[in-house]
């Protein structure tokens, strides 16, 4: 049953309006009736544990598409987009719930090969409004509509997956001496006369260690007047799996070294091990190492194959104070999952309240791209800048997960990421001009 808790859970923690003030109310003849001291905003109750889309609301969310596609081409007018969208009959706590808490998926859910849930769950007539962040248009209709608030700008979050921080251990003798027989069987002198330095000095310098490397980063604050900067690297600090965990070592002098130089500017995270999903407690053992690397608690945190289930994994990272998640994606195509942008939080049907970890969806991984949908660069790179344009145009954050071993170009054959990286840079700064 709907409750006020319910009401204030979706007021606060995901349309994001301070409560303070507001009185709600649910009456008889079954509406929610807020009362914001200004102004009163009302909409028919709805059922919290299993919300359903009506015709009125599938209309609803039609139009709103059509406008976006009617004017995909046109910066402007997307961005502006919430200011022209009538808000009459539009029951926003009701959608957005139905988004953000994925009501969505059809159960059972779909998973892959790592129990993640795929795209493929969610129901055939609602995946379309993900190919677009509606919730973050509806939240911020509402905002403007109703409380005179215009759009907030945007962060841009240059992140990265340490999964590894040493190639030639995590290669191993055999494959290294491999790799090495390759380039001179194909006169790669150069790679091979770097890789034979690296191969003997990575653990002693930093610049002989190609996996402690910031080229995924930004360091700046801002692009132009409005886009926010932020980078964060996430350390895996654990084995749990022995093909899919890596050992590090941090107490290595490059890793110091690295942590020092980049500090002020890269933010460092937790990358939760494999199995951590399974076995949670291992987060105390976790927790420690990452102190003892990184000197500080951990407060962001992102799964390791972003192996984990909404949101009931996040209450173990609730429990020890991690209070940001990036880990919200769909693996397996370039969707906006929840159809949002913006941080919020999710509620836990098992233990009947929120879970207080904020949730900031993964924008683009750079391997959906090359590995899993297989793209050659150039229809990665239009595909990514469209994937940004839409989270800064009509939505609000966009977060890039670039790993630290897809930085190394010769690591792997037809390796784009470093290039499309550069490339995705020099578009934010063409599409601030238009902000
Ligand atoms: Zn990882």
């Amino acid at each position: 049953m709907l409750t006020k808790g319910h009401i204030l859970y979706l007021l606060g923690d995901v349309l994001g309006i301070d409560c303070n003030t507001v009185s709600i109310e649910i009456t008889e003849d079954e509406k929610i009736i807020v009362d914001f001291g200004n102004f009163i905003y009302q909409e028919p109750i709805f059922d919290f544990e299993s919300p359903t889309l009506l015709d009125e609301d599938f209309e609803i969310l039609d139009t709103i598409f059509f406008e976006i596609t009617k004017n995909k081409k046109n910066d402007s007018i997307l961005k502006n987009l919430y200011k022209n969208i009538s808000t009459t009959n539009i029951p926003f706590l009701k959608l957005c719930h139905y988004f953000v808490n994925e009501h969505y998926l059809g159960k059972p859910n779909k998973i892959d090969e790592h129990k993640r849930v795929i795209s493929e769950s969610v129901y055939r007539d609602v995946i379309k409004y993900l190919s677009y962040p509606m919730v973050d248009i509806l939240i911020d209709t509402f905002h403007y509509h109703y409380l005179h608030e215009e759009k907030q700008n945007g962060t841009v979050y240059f992140t990265s997956d340490f999964d590894y921080i040493n190639l030639w251990k995590y290669l191993g003798i055999f494959k290294t001496l491999w790799r090495f027989f390759k380039h001179i069987i194909f006169y790669r002198r150069q790679i091979l006369i770097e890789e034979f330095w690296s191969y003997l000095l990575s653990k002693k310098y930093l610049r002989r260690n190609f996996m402690l490397n910031n080229a995924m980063f930004l360091f700046q604050d801002k692009i132009g007047e409005t886009l926010h900067i932020k980078n964060i690297a996430f350390l895996l600090v654990h084995k749990s799996h022995k093909k899919f965990d890596f050992e590090n070592d941090f107490s290595i002098l490059p890793f110091k070294e690295y942590l020092f130089t980049n500090i002020n500017q890269v933010s460092f995270g937790l990358h939760p091990s494999y199995n951590t999903r399974y076995n949670p407690e291992t987060l105390n053992e976790q927790i420690e190492t990452f102190e003892q690397a990184v000197m500080e608690r951990p407060r962001f945190s992102r799964f390791h194959y972003l192996n984990c289930s909404f949101p009931d994994d996040l209450l173990p990272l609730e429990e020890r104070r991690i209070k940001q998640d990036f880990s919200f994606y769909f693996c397996d195509k370039l969707l906006f999952r929840g159809a949002i942008t913006r941080p919020f939080k999710q509620w836990s049907y098992s233990a009947n309240r929120i879970v207080n970890v904020e949730i900031f969806p993964l924008s683009i991984m750079d391997v959906t791209l090359s590995k899993t949908l297989e793209m050659k660069y150039d229809e990665a790179l239009t595909t990514a800048k469209e994937k940004v344009r839409l989270s800064l145009l009509l939505g609000r954050n966009c977060v890039l997960l670039w790993h630290n071993n897809e930085m190394y170009e010769p690591l792997y054959k037809k390796n784009y990421h470093r290039k499309l990286l550069t490339a995705l840079r020099n578009y934010l700064d063409e599409l601030e001009s238009i902000r």
